[in-house]
């Protein structure tokens, strides 16, 4: 019997179209058995061409670090929510590297949802050269540590994506033994932060998880999920990895 329930978790970055919104939505509604939580994040401005229905969730990829003003082509949480969103993805690799998004901005960003009643997905993850120089550890701590050392009490409202640079897009995913050891020392981590909080809190992997390797990552103690990107934008095979969680 699994402590947590999984979370399977589509980031469609700035893919897909409204016809992919609707493949989606009709496989994910057609499916029965046992499901995980279920969460798409396509753009923000597909979101209203997801029906509601009991099987999924919606999120967004992004938010502003402001809560409203003069920040032209901005979204705020507010907004998000008001939007359908009830999940927010925070810190993505992608916001940091590409767009040079600092660990203090995740914590703004981080806070924002939480005041508007989103749950952040706080995406941490080393690159290759820092896990060759075995500075893996190091890096989580100092990305888990930047947004909880502060304000602990978000982590009971949060999830936490494992998701190592080397692996996302690259088809390198991370070994099951890899991913587990991962989310063990992150898990361990933030014990120093509340205990209950983080035996509760859900680890996703993420980084070139497909319909072929979901079942032995998902098998792992403390990885309760993941967060997809390529094999999302595919309905069928979106809906297979869901149903090996
Ligand atoms: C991601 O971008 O969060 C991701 C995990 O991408 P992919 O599944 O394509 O590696």
């Amino acid at each position: 019997m699994r402590q947590r329930k999984p979370l399977v978790v589509a980031n469609w970055k700035m893919n897909g179209d409204q016809c992919l919104a609707h493949q989606v939505s009709d496989s994910l509604a057609a499916l029965s058995g046992s499901l995980p939580d279920i969460l798409i994040c396509p753009p923000v401005i597909f979101l209203p061409n997801f029906p509601k229905h009991p099987h999924y969730s919606l999120g967004a990829q992004n938010l502003s670090e402001q809560a409203a003003g003069a920040f032209t082509g901005e979204i705020s949480a507010v907004m998000l929510a008001q939007a359908g969103a009830s999940h927010v993805i925070v810190g993505h690799s992608e916001r940091r590297t590409l767009f040079g998004e600092t660990n203090q901005q995740v914590t703004k960003k981080v806070e924002q949802a939480l005041d508007a009643g989103l749950k952040p997905i706080l995406c941490i993850g080393e690159t290759a050269s820092q896990r060759s120089e075995e500075k893996t550890f190091q890096v989580l701590a100092e990305q888990l540590d930047a947004v909880y050392s502060a304000q602990p009490q978000w982590l009971e409202a949060s999830v936490v994506a494992y998701e190592p640079l080397w692996a996302i897009g690259t088809g390198n995913t991370a070994t099951p033994e890899q991913a587990q050891q991962v989310h063990a020392f992150i898990r361990q981590h933030l014990t120093q932060y509340s205990a209950d909080a983080a035996a509760a809190l859900r680890i996703l992997y993420g980084g070139s998880v497909n319909a072929g390797n979901s079942e032995a990552l998902f098998a792992q103690a403390d990885v309760d999920g993941a967060l997809i990107g390529g094999a999302s934008l595919n309905a069928a095979e979106f809906a297979a990895i869901c149903l090996s969680a």
